[in-house]
């Protein structure tokens, strides 16, 4: 039996909300769950709005559509995430401008995003990676002294902390993905947060094809159908209830596998900043060079064992869809390119028990012999 990366935990409150939706009839995207997930989520990250969407792509495209960008304007995004970031920029016809990042955490550096600022530059999206919040302080101080927008992507970050307050409460608009493997799920989800009435009016029109109040089927702006259902919001709604849990079994697994893998010295393993509260979406480690293993190697050796892994993004300067449309052409990010290739993340799912992280441990302790 393979250990599977990630697996979602459903519990009971979850069927008793769905059965909810299905004998209600409230099916699609009205119903009290919408609302009710909304603001619970919106008030457990300290935040004033929550716009429910479909997807943590759609969360970005939306919140992007918002900022009202032109031909030329810029916005700096780190390198190391998944695409769904710089495409929110690139449709809206502005150009991402890419930082490598930081080599403990993974998360963009940000003494780079100074250097990246122009006056073409409009927003700055600092993205929390594996569970570990970006150091935001300095981007909060450069976003203020240049007038520029922050875009947070908490997608892979729910609960997690900086300096005491939730990732996603930082940005103007924050941005959540509630895809399946995600800390908390509605199967496929997203949510943009805001405290700006202004904008989440706006972010709730982008959401439902820009319909009018007053006269429905009148348009002033382009719009996006990316509307979540009271089915998906009903789970979601379940999941809160008990992330508090989901996150400490994320905790807890993270130090069971430190302890087992800390002395391996080829392992990079997570950190946990000072200032942080790191969440362990996902258990991740980097594979030293030196040994001469890539992480691809690593993961089909471990595969081989019956662990399933996945690896690290591929960074946005490498991939050929941007390159071809004469984006970073000949830029490079040496620690984005390191980690692509040696990085990997071990099975990080809510139902992991001691068993298979024992299990997971001595299948890299055989492989690494
Ligand atoms: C998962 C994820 C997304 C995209 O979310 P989807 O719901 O899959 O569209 C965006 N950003 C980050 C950092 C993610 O991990």
């Amino acid at each position: 039996m393979t250990i599977p990366v990630n697996e979602p935990l459903l519990d009971e409150t979850a069927f008793k909300y769905v059965e909810e939706c299905l004998k209600t009839g409230w099916i699609s995207s009205s119903g009290k769950f919408i609302q009710a997930f909304e603001q619970q989520w919106a008030a457990y990250c300290g935040r004033s709005y929550g716009i429910a969407v479909c997807n943590g792509t759609a969360a970005l495209e939306a919140a992007m559509a918002c900022l009202d960008l032109q031909p030329g304007d810029e916005v700096i995004i780190p390198t190391f995430t998944i695409i769904s970031c710089a495409l929110a920029v690139v449709q809206t016809g502005a150009t991402p401008v890419l930082v490598d990042c930081d080599p403990r955490t993974w998360c963009m550096d940000v003494r780079q995003v100074a250097e990246k600022i122009s006056p073409r530059t409009r927003a700055i999206m600092p993205v929390h990676i594996y569970g570990h919040p970006v150091d935001m302080q300095p981007i909060l101080e450069l976003a203020e002294k240049h007038g520029l927008s922050i875009i947070e992507d908490a997608a892979e970050a729910h609960g997690a902390e900086y300096k005491g307050k939730k990732a996603g409460s930082f940005g103007d608009m924050s941005c959540f993905s509630f895809y399946a493997n995600k800390i908390i799920t509605t199967g496929e989800g997203g949510m943009v947060l805001t405290n700006s009435h202004g904008l989440a009016e706006r972010l709730r029109a982008q959401r439902n094809l820009c319909f009018q109040e007053g006269r429905r089927f009148f348009h002033t702006e382009l719009g996006h159908n990316y509307r979540m259902t009271n089915l998906q919001a009903a789970i979601g709604l379940s999941q809160l209830e008990t992330i508090e849990q989901r996150i400490q079994h994320k905790r807890w697994m993270a130090q069971r596998y430190s302890e087992q893998l800390k002395d391996i010295p080829e392992l990079q393993l997570p950190v946990e900043e000072p200032w942080a509260r790191q969440v362990y979406w996902m258990y991740a480690i980097v594979l030293d060079e030196s040994r001469g293993m890539d992480a691809a190697q690593l993961a089909q050796r471990l595969m081989a064992l019956g662990i399933e892994t996945r690896p690290f993004f591929l960074g946005m300067h490498e991939q050929p869809v941007f390159r071809q449309r004469g984006l970073f052409v000949n830029e490079r990010y040496p620690v984005a390119e390191r980690i692509a290739r040696q990085g990997l993340y071990l099975p990080s799912g809510a139902t992991l028990t001691q068993g298979q992280i024992d299990q997971v441990c001595s299948a890299i302790r055989k492989v690494l012999q």
